[in-house]
C-alpha cells in the first residue's frame, strides 16, 4: 500500500471540476492508500473554522470517511489555508502537522513542508507571511465577523495576484540556499513540498551528500499526486 502526497488542490467554489476530481480521488485512489498527506493549500481560502460553505463541508466529510476506512490523513497549512484549526480537524478527522515537519515515511525521515518558507527571494511575501502567522494577528483577524474576514481574504487574493503578475518567476521559486539550509538543519536526505506549482524531482548534492527534493503539482488544470511505495516515489498526473 502506498502513502500519497498532494498539495495545492486550491479547492474553490469557482472551480467545481477540481472539487469533483478531488472528491473522486479521495473515494478512489486515496481509499486504497496507507495514508494521505496534504501539504498545504487544500483550500483556496479559509477564513476560519466557522466557514459553512457546503462544498468545503463535502470535502471535510469525504476526508472523515477516508479516516473511517482506516486511511489516516495529515494536513499542513499552506499560505492560503493557514487558518485551518481544531474545528476543521474535528469535522474532517484530519491531523494537523506543523510546517515544516520530519515524518517517518517507510522508516526514512522525510522533511514535509508547504514550501512558501523556502521562497526567501520574495521579500514582500516573506514580510506578509511573518505578519499573518503571528498568533496575535490571527486572534484579531478571527475575532472579526465572518463577512469582513471574507472581504479581507478576497482583497488579499487580489493583491497576491497583482504581486505574482509583476514578480519575475525565479523570485517566486525556492531559494537554493534555503533548501540546503533545510536539509542541513534536519539532517534528512529527502524533502517533499508544494507551493511553487512546478512538479519535479530534483536530485541535489548538499555538503557532498546526495539529496532529493520532490515538488508536488497544483490541481488547477489536472490532478497531481505523489505515491510512495516501499521507499520508491512516483509523481503522477490525473488527467481531468
Ligand atoms: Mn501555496
Amino acid at each position: 500500500m502506498a502513502r500519497l502526497f498532494v498539495s495545492d488542490v486550491h479547492l474553490d467554489t469557482q472551480a467545481p471540476q477540481a472539487t469533483a476530481q478531488f472528491l473522486d480521488f479521495l473515494r478512489g485512489t486515496a481509499a486504497q492508500a496507507q495514508a494521505l498527506y496534504i501539504l498545504g493549500d487544500l483550500f483556496e481560502a479559509w477564513v476560519g473554522d466557522d466557514d459553512q460553505d457546503p462544498e468545503k463541508e463535502r470535502v471535510s466529510e469525504a476526508l472523515r470517511a477516508l479516516g473511517a476506512r482506516g486511511v489516516p490523513c495529515f494536513v499542513l497549512h499552506g499560505n492560503r489555508d493557514f487558518l485551518l484549526g481544531a474545528g476543521f480537524c474535528a469535522r474532517s478527522g484530519c491531523t494537523l502537522l506543523s510546517d515544516p515537519v520530519v515524518a517517518d515515511i517507510d522508516g526514512e525521515p522525510v522533511l514535509l513542508t508547504h514550501g512558501d518558507a523556502l521562497c526567501t527571494d520574495d521579500h514582500a511575501y516573506q514580510e506578509l507571511r511573518s505578519t499573518v502567522r503571528a498568533a496575535a494577528w490571527q486572534r484579531r483577524f478571527l475575532a472579526l465577523p465572518r463577512a469582513q474576514r471574507e472581504l479581507l481574504a478576497n482583497e488579499a487574493r487580489a493583491g497576491s495576484k497583482r504581486h505574482t503578475a509583476r514578480t519575475i518567476p525565479v523570485i517566486m521559486d525556492v531559494n537554493p540556499e534555503a533548501v540546503a539550509a533545510a536539509f542541513r538543519a534536519t539532517g534528512v536526505r529527502r524533502m517533499i513540498h508544494g507551493h511553487t506549482h512546478r512538479p519535479a524531482v530534483h536530485e541535489l548534492v548538499v555538503d557532498g551528500v546526495p539529496a532529493q527534493r520532490i515538488v508536488l503539482g497544483a490541481w488547477y488544470e489536472q490532478g497531481s499526486y505523489l505515491a510512495c511505495e516501499a521507499g520508491s516515489y512516483r509523481l503522477l498526473d490525473l488527467p481531468r
